[in-house]
């Protein structure tokens, strides 16, 4: 088929017969194939695969016991010329690719931050890579941006959001996903500092664009991610890091305060970004004291609620996000915690123009006829990439077959076992609780040096039961204990802590010989 389809059509009968021997000279004798029933053999055998994988993950040593460089070794130093068979394929992948895996997915993994996985999520990434489309534009595949809109509307919805944020039928705002939350915040800085630069320049044309940059000044707080001043980095604007209070909150007197000297320092603040949920020990700007202060100043606010933002949808945790209605964009991540597989950074403005009006390059290429408007979306001007997956396919598929309940379930549950994990150390004198634990993760310590907490963290990750990472809270060093996985229960938790017991046991024995 391919190669008939490959002989040139417009040429005579014998032309066309030796282009086709030539062709097939040229082709391997083992060529590539795989039909669409092989692939339903495959799929099936696929899916088993994973579902034996997630089912049987707690008997995998959750972190890898390989060193730098274990993988090339293993496989050959250039692709294949001839096709490979499926069968070997699939033999390296526990041969080769497991063994360096670190499984995000077992019950006893604490580290990081949640990575959202689901069923549900995962079969709907399969359709998404059938249809393969490219939704940059509204027309390049309506269904693709239209889902989109709407599933971030339904999101928005579960947050209760203000209406400001959503699109609606003619709404000003509107939501769309971001690959990440660094993307996020790169995106709403950039269509900051448009925004500054052409309000300045409106009122004082002679300002040069590279007069202004030179003077712009963004603030977030000294526990922000470090995306967010990476986003400074990649935005070529200073940012100014605010002292946090005793609870690692940003408060707006330390803002304002910075805001005054910078001022008079001839500098021009232009964008904030707050955090709700930091990433070493998840703890909560203060919205309503710093978003009046941005307002009032014009400062764009954005906020980063990454991991902490799933939970806005239960309403005990809804007063978090008190304080979302000072803000011009708004962002977290349902591939954390909200069991839609990564990638999926749910990013929303008030002012869709701010960000297609920063943005929008039109060649005629992309050009069609339903230009972005209010009811048509062309995605392609609120993001940087132009390409884009169907990735609210994912979305639909997991809020329609978990519910809003479902997904507040699981909230629940990974906040419940958190609490259980501190409930347990507290009991042990031995060890501190750092911060307040407000959702899924338990910031504590062995009381004494932080050389005591390295050890004893060294110790944990070399086990290989349980995986953690440490994070300094000033100047402590500090275990951070996440419920991460989908399946964890309260009997993982309290294996986990007998586990780190057992060790602090060796590790203070140590310290006394
Ligand atoms: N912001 C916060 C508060 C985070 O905790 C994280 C990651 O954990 C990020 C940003 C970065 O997220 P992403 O990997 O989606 O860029």
């Amino acid at each position: 088929m391919a190669i008939a389809s490959s002989v040139p059509f417009n040429c005579h009968q014998g032309e066309r017969e030796q282009a086709r021997e030539r062709i097939e000279e040229a082709t391997p004798a083992a060529s590539f194939h795989m039909d669409s029933s092989e692939f339903r053999r495959r799929g099936k055998e696929m899916v088993d695969y994973i579902a034996d994988y997630l089912e049987g993950i707690e008997g995998r040593a959750v972190y890898p016991d390989v060193e730098p460089g274990y993988l090339r070794p293993l496989i050959p130093t250039a692709a294949p010329q001839e096709p490979d068979a499926y069968e070997d394929i699939i033999k390296d992948i526990e041969k080769i690719i497991m063994p360096g895996v670190t499984h995000w997915n077992s019950p006893f993994f604490f580290a990081y931050f949640p990575t959202a996985n689901s069923y549900p999520s995962m079969l709907a990434d399969m359709l998404c890579g059938a249809v393969s489309c490219v939704g940059f534009t509204w027309a390049a595949s309506p269904a693709c941006t239209e889902l989109e809109t709407v599933m971030m509307d339904w999101l928005g919805k579960m947050l209760k959001l203000p209406e400001a944020f959503l699109a609606g039928r003619a709404g000003e705002g509107g939501g769309v996903i971001q690959g990440s939350a660094s993307e996020a915040t790169l995106v709403a800085l950039l269509a900051a500092r448009t925004k500054v630069i052409r309000q300045l320049q409106a009122a004082s044309p002679e300002l040069t664009q590279a007069a202004i940059m030179e003077k712009l000044v963004a603030y977030t707080s000294d526990q922000a991610h470090s995306s967010v001043e990476r986003a400074g980095l990649i935005g070529a604007v200073r940012f100014r890091t605010i002292p946090s209070d005793d609870n690692f909150s940003m408060r707006g007197s330390a803002l304002q305060e910075a805001l005054e000297q910078d001022k008079a320092a001839g500098l021009i603040p232009f964008f904030v970004v707050a955090t709700l949920g930091t990433t070493p020990c998840c703890s909560f700007d203060n919205l309503l004291e710093v978003g009046p202060i941005c307002n009032l100043e014009g400062m764009w606010l954005h906020i980063d609620a990454a991991y902490a933002g799933s939970a806005f949808i239960c309403p005990e945790f809804r007063n978090l996000l008190n304080g979302v209605e000072f803000a011009d964009s708004f962002n977290f991540n349902p591939h954390k915690w909200l069991l839609v597989n990564f990638d999926c950074s749910a990013m929303w403005v008030k002012k869709r123009t701010d960000l297609t009006g920063a943005f929008k390059l039109d060649p005629l290429y992309l050009k069609h006829n339903h230009q972005d408007s209010g009811l048509i979306t062309d995605y392609r001007h609120w993001q940087i990439p132009l390409g884009r997956r169907f990735r609210s396919l994912k979305m639909w598929f997991v809020f329609r077959m978990y519910g809003v309940k479902g997904l507040q379930a699981h909230i629940r549950k990974h906040v419940a076992l958190s609490h259980e994990f501190e409930s347990l150390v507290r009991q042990d004198p031995r060890f501190e609780i750092c911060t307040e634990v407000i959702l899924g993760l338990v910031c504590f310590r062995l009381k004494g040096s932080n050389q005591l907490n390295e050890t004893l963290l060294q110790k944990i990750n070399s086990a290989r039961k349980i995986h953690l990472v440490p994070c300094h809270l000033r100047d402590k060093f500090v275990l951070r204990f996440a419920v991460c996985s989908r399946t964890v229960e309260s009997a993982h938790v309290q294996l986990a802590w007998e586990h780190i017991r057992e060790l602090a046991s060796v590790v203070l024995r140590a310290e006394k010989e």
